[in-house]
């Protein structure tokens, strides 16, 4: 009865099937990804049981020499790899991190102009029922609806027009590279501060794979657990400017977060180990020839693909004239083991809970080991199913191929 199975059985049951859910789905969600052992190791350990509010050498604890020396080095370590002279590791999550950075960049009531959510921005970038939308004055920018990229102009037109004190560059669901100087450009203009959200991107911008918003944006904030493939979490980087990082440094901590997670935090040190290694950017490039190999295929077999293609780890496939909605889409794919997620496109007819397209992302099935030739396959086995959604013969065949392929590319179980 010491373990969670004697004395849980219910619970260590549904966790037992996430696993196996987990290794017998292909998973493309694009914010999704398999943390390495290690990570999930770390999450486990004894460091859970530790208070350290404060910052490494100045807290308000006993005994903290021990966990000083994790954060110190997921700081270094977030330093080294994406070249920033400042980094604040305590955010408990991506949005945590965007709270602490908006409040020490403006005031409740100033006006922050980001990318909305039904053209692929995130919630905090100032949607209506966020805390970004309720304490700024939110403005929002999207997508030129032709081309399916980022209408700059419009982004400038608005600037200039609403004066924002912060301009939020980031996406979830926008498959090509962000003209970070662009950004900065219009910033300036209008002497706004500009704040890059690169969550999703953050691990093909550690690998070099993408733009680096770095050198661009006053403060860049991602989360740790996307492409990054580190724990659930957040992180903060600055470029070196004593005025703003002051301010992180108290926003973060006593000012929207109490105690750090310091069992998590580890789990990021050793996350950025595993991103400064060699392998971690043949990994990235394997992730966006996924992609790309994944969206040529569907287009091959007459699927239309928001913007024409990916620059990076997702595409969004457009189905407005196939006459299928995203929401039944995703359920006709998730009966096939296959799990995606509907996603609103430019101009869509349908609502955001039944949207027109889906969302396609490669981190997860590169991670356990595919390649172009296995990202091919799966596309044509995913518009197999999309072209009769409601033949259950055909989506009982892609099961079959899915499970086979999932036995080929075990996540964990491989010794
Ligand atoms: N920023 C962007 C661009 C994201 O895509 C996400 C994740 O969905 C977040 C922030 C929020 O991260 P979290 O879910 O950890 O709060």
């Amino acid at each position: 009865t010491m373990t969670v199975a004697g004395f849980d059985p219910e619970l260590a049951e549904s966790i037992d099937r996430e696993r196996r859910r987990q290794e017998e789905h292909i998973e493309l969600i694009a914010s999704e990804n398999y943390a390495s052992p290690r990570v999930l190791e770390l999450q486990g350990s004894v460091l859970t049981n530790k208070y350290a509010e404060g910052y490494p050498g100045k807290r308000y604890y006993g005994g903290c020499e021990f966990v000083d020396v994790g954060e110190r080095l997921a700081i270094e370590r977030a330093k080294a790899l994406f070249g920033a002279a400042y980094a604040n590791v305590q955010p408990h999550s991506g949005s945590s991190a965007n709270l602490a950075v908006f409040l020490a960049l403006a005031k409740p009531g100033d006006t922050l102009l980001g990318m909305s959510l039904d053209h692929g921005g995130h919630l905090t970038h100032g949607a209506k029922p966020n805390f970004s939308g309720k304490i700024f004055n939110a403005v929002q920018y999207g997508l030129n609806t032709d081309t399916g990229e980022i209408d700059y102009d419009e982004v400038a037109r608005l600037a200039r027009e609403h004066r924002p004190r912060l301009i939020v560059a980031g996406f979830s669901a926008y498959s090509r590279v962000v003209d970070w100087a662009r950004f900065r450009a219009i910033a300036d203009e209008v002497n706004a501060y500009l704040v890059a959200d690169m969550a999703h991107v953050a691990g093909l911008v550690a690998a070099g794979v993408y733009p680096s918003p770095v050198a661009h944006a006053d403060v860049v904030t991602t989360t740790t657990h996307k492409t990054l493939r580190g724990p659930r979490g957040g992180l903060i980087l600055a470029r070196e400017n004593p005025e703003v990082t002051k301010k992180l440094q108290s926003l973060v901590f006593p000012g929207t977060q109490g105690g750090p997670l310091m069992h998590v935090i580890a789990a990021k040190a050793v996350a950025f180990k595993e991103a400064l290694e060699p392998e971690f950017r043949e990994y990235q490039e394997q992730v966006i020839a996924n992609a790309r190999a994944m969206a040529g295929t569907m287009q091959d077999r007459g699927y239309k693909v928001v913007s024409g293609g990916t620059d990076n780890h997702l595409f969004l496939m457009d189905l407005v004239d196939k006459g299928l909605t995203g929401k039944a889409a995703d359920a006709a794919l998730g009966s096939a083991n296959i799990t995606v997620n509907k996603n609103t496109v430019p101009n869509d007819p349908q609502s955001p809970f039944v949207t027109s397209g889906l969302r396609i992302g490669t981190p997860a099935i590169t991670t356990r080991g595919f390649g172009e030739a296995e990202s091919r396959e799966l596309a044509n086995w995913i518009c197999d199913v999309l072209d009769e959604p409601e033949n259950e013969a055909v989506i009982s065949a892609v099961r079959d191929k899915v499970l086979a392929i999932c036995h080929r590319f075990p996540v964990y179980e491989a010794a």
